[in-house]
């Protein structure tokens, strides 16, 4: 079967091969066939060469960790075939850790998880894959078209999850949430604070495109420029830019007892001179709380399935700019203007 794979360490690796094995049992009972894989920074750093770990034993990686199939069989009754599902990317650790043990592996304490399309775990940019019912997660039957968005929306719903635990440290009711990026990460943010009831500002570099129009249709207001220029002090920001001047910007700009969250990741060795002094005032005199988060555990895939169920899908729809069949895989993996999320179509 057809599979996009990559060899660890090998430069322009990158490859559509046409005799992958069938997925093994050991991955799992449930059977499903590949829908649509989305794509992402991640892929295009394993790409790269940034990191992508093949598992024990083999060269090739299969990529993919955006996942979007159609169950062909699964003997535990779990699903039945027909029914939508995402697998989940990030798997335990076999030791476990105190929080793998108990399925907080999105909070691994050393780093001996598996993921899948990135670290010693194949992907699911392949015909057929398994997984483990556990590790599976049903979508509604209407969210064929837009469910690969899940992986995006449990990172979202993680960070959302902390941000609320942060909150309730005191007395809190926030208002305003700023949203700094707006990719598919960021506009997915930007949605679930409005279905927490939020008034929602996004702000990103583009001034024309699909994303003024996107975070518009949330009700959002949408603003492009500095941080520092806006007119009024968020009560929570999501950082998805990972650029260390917005970053900077965004610790500074929150308001009293404000919550800020990063899930951008800055490229090594970006520089900006801000100093420990400043940073340090800025969150101690007013209470601020500025924490990280990546991943997502079992608990944040299933909030994430509920609020795409909430949202309007043809919102959801118009964060897929591009959907590139499998054959075309390359040009899926070359980031083009105007693309907020694109979609490999099997
Ligand atoms: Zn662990």
């Amino acid at each position: 079967m057809r599979a996009v794979t990559i060899t660890p360490g090998k430069k322009d690796s990158l490859r559509l091969v046409d005799d992958a094995p069938e997925p093994p049992e050991a991955e799992g009972p449930v059977l499903v066939e590949a829908l649509a894989v989305g794509v992402c920074g991640t892929d295009r750093e394993i790409i790269a060469m940034d990191y992508g770990e093949a598992p024990p034993g083999e060269d090739t990686l299969i990529l993919g960790h955006e996942s979007l199939g159609r169950v062909l069989a699964d003997p535990t009754a779990t699903f039945q075939p027909g029914d939508l599902v995402a697998g989940i990317v990030r798997h335990p650790d076999p030791v476990p850790c105190a929080n793998c043990a108990v399925g907080e592996w999105d909070m691994c304490r050393n780093g001996r998880y598996t993921e899948c399309g990135i670290k010693a775990r194949h992907g699911f940019a392949r015909e057929r894959w398994r997984v483990e019912p556990h590790f599976a997660v049903g979508l509604d039957p209407g969210l064929a078209g837009v469910g690969v968005l899940l992986e995006p929306t449990s990172v979202v719903a993680k960070a959302w999850e902390h941000i609320a635990a942060i909150g309730s440290r005191a007395h809190w009711e926030p208002q305003t949430v700023l949203v700094t990026g707006a990719g598919p990460v960021g506009l997915l943010a930007a949605l679930l604070g409005t279905q927490r009831g939020l008034t929602a500002h996004v702000l990103d570099r583009a001034t024309d495109g699909p994303k003024p129009e996107l975070t518009a249709r949330l009700g959002a207001t949408y603003h492009t420029g500095q941080v520092s220029d806006l007119d009024f002090e968020p009560d929570i920001v999501v950082e998805c830019t990972g650029a260390p001047p917005v970053v900077v910007q965004v610790i500074d700009k929150v308001g009293p007892d404000g919550v800020v969250c990063l899930t951008g990741v800055s490229s090594a060795g970006g520089q900006v001179g801000i100093g420990a002094s400043t940073l340090s005032r800025a969150v101690v005199l007013e209470n601020n709380a500025v924490f990280g988060s990546v991943n997502a555990n079992r608990r944040h895939w299933n909030a994430a399935a509920e609020a795409l169920g909430r949202a309007d899908r043809e919102w959801l729809a118009g964060l897929i700019t591009r959907r590139v069949p499998v054959d075309a895989y390359a040009e899926a993996y070359a980031p083009r203007d105007g693309d907020i999320k694109v979609v490999l179509g099997f």
